[in-house]
């Protein structure tokens, strides 16, 4: 079993299509561990894409990044992290395959919706990021789930 990170972008929240990105992960077979909305500030917004630092358009990804909320997500499964990047698709909506998310949902790699980590050690790194909490087995809204919180 592998985690991954994914995060629905700002472009992804603004059209309402979470629900069905998530769906997507659901009918693959991957098992939701966390998840949460949140404004990203652009602190962790350049440290979240520091090996992108030196690129042109970098600028642009983080103001792109911080423009509005994003659905952060932690997704278990075998192979997840490759599992993930080929539901997302190509980074390039214009090369991304139709049946991916990114061949069906955009048309910019300015504007591509939805992030999944590349490797199993960006996964790692990418969840401490976001999720600094221990996560149990079975979380909840980012908080650990359990019979009493339930109540
Ligand atoms: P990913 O792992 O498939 O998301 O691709 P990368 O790690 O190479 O790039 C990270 C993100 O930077 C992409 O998902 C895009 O949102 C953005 N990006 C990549 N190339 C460009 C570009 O040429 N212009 C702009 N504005 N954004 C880009
Ligand atoms: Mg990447």
């Amino acid at each position: 079993m592998e985690r991954t990170f994914v995060m629905v972008k700002p472009d992804g929240v603004k059209r309402g299509v979470i629900g069905s990105i998530i769906n997507r992960f659901e009918q693959k077979g991957f098992a939701l561990m966390a998840i949460k909305l949140m404004q990203i500030d652009l602190a962790l917004a350049e440290e979240h894409y520091r090996d992108l630092r030196t690129k042109p358009f970098f600028g642009e990804l983080v103001g792109y990044l911080t423009s509005g909320s994003v659905c952060a997500m932690i997704w278990e499964g075998p192979n997840a992290v490759a599992n993930a990047r080929s539901l997302i698709g190509k980074t390039n909506p214009v090369e991304a395959a139709p049946g991916t998310i990114r061949g069906d949902y955009a048309m910019d790699v300015a504007g591509n919706i939805v992030h999944g980590s590349d490797s199993p050690e960006s996964a790692a790194r990418e969840i401490g990021l976001f999720f600094t909490q221990e996560l149990p087995i079975t979380t909840f809204m980012g908080f650990p789930y359990n019979e009493q919180s339930a109540e």
